[in-house]
């Protein structure tokens, strides 16, 4: 058996009853950057394990640049895929693995028990620009009840460890403050998924700057990257 061990990454509590495999891989793990000072083979080398770790015929991510977009997968190709600008990813159907890049940011999973899926990667301009309202919005315009939906916010940096501008906390939380404050950016997620009207939201209690020994933090000077990777395994897969 080839992949990753499953020790060496952080799993989303209470997805895998619903047949959908959803994890954040850890510093352990190895890094996922495609720009590193490691040898480009090892990198391709990681991510082919990726593939196999999460035993879909194909895996989506995409180029970040901190937006509100969302790629809709469908079921035409195999092996992975990098996408265009987009900072999220759904799939209605099963057997699509989709994963988001991170150093700090939020990887935010989306499940409906029916097997539909959903990543985020929401930092605070995808916090302020309500990227999970957004995913969840998509999903009940595809028929889901939102109250069925269960949002998780995985390994991210904490409310004691950022710190931003008035402005940038203004946008996240929509409350004036009159210096720079911290501000907990998966406090705001939660608030802004149960206020989308979804039923069962958790977060993660690890933080990429306080565990920097289990995570790659980029205010800590980590260049490496982990993954927040989600996929369903149920229904059939269709492509031959
Ligand atoms: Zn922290």
């Amino acid at each position: 058996m080839g992949g990753i061990s499953h020790e060496l990454l952080e799993w989303v509590p209470g997805f895998r009853e619903l047949g959908i495999m959803a994890f954040t891989t850890t510093r352990q793990a190895g890094s996922f950057a495609l720009q590193s000072p490691e040898p480009a083979q090892v990198v391709y080398d990681r991510w082919r394990d990726l593939l196999e770790t999460v035993g879909a015929p194909r895996l989506a991510f995409a180029h970040q640049v901190h937006g509100v977009g969302i790629e809709e997968h469908h079921l035409s190709w195999r092996g992975i895929l990098r996408g265009a600008d987009n900072d999220g990813h759904l799939a209605l159907r099963g057997h699509t693995a989709m994963a988001v890049s991170l150093a700090d940011c939020v990887p935010v999973f989306v499940a409906h028990p029916s097997g539909v899926a959903a990543v985020l990667h929401s930092g605070w301009k995808g916090t302020a620009g309500r990227i999970v309202q957004r995913a969840v919005s998509r999903l009940v315009a595809a028929g889901l009840s939102a109250a069925e939906l269960r949002v998780h916010c995985g390994p991210a940096i904490c409310g004691q460890c950022y710190e931003v501008s008035p402005d940038v906390y203004l946008q996240v939380t929509g409350t004036t403050v009159e210096r720079p404050t911290p501000v907990d950016l998966r406090r705001q997620i939660v608030q802004d998924a149960v206020a989308a009207g979804v039923g069962q939201v958790t977060v993660s209690e690890w933080c990429t700057k306080c565990n920097n020994d289990r995570f790659f933090s980029h205010r800590m000077g980590d260049i490496g990257r982990q993954m927040g990777v989600i996929v369903a395994h149920s229904g059939d897969d269709p492509v031959p």
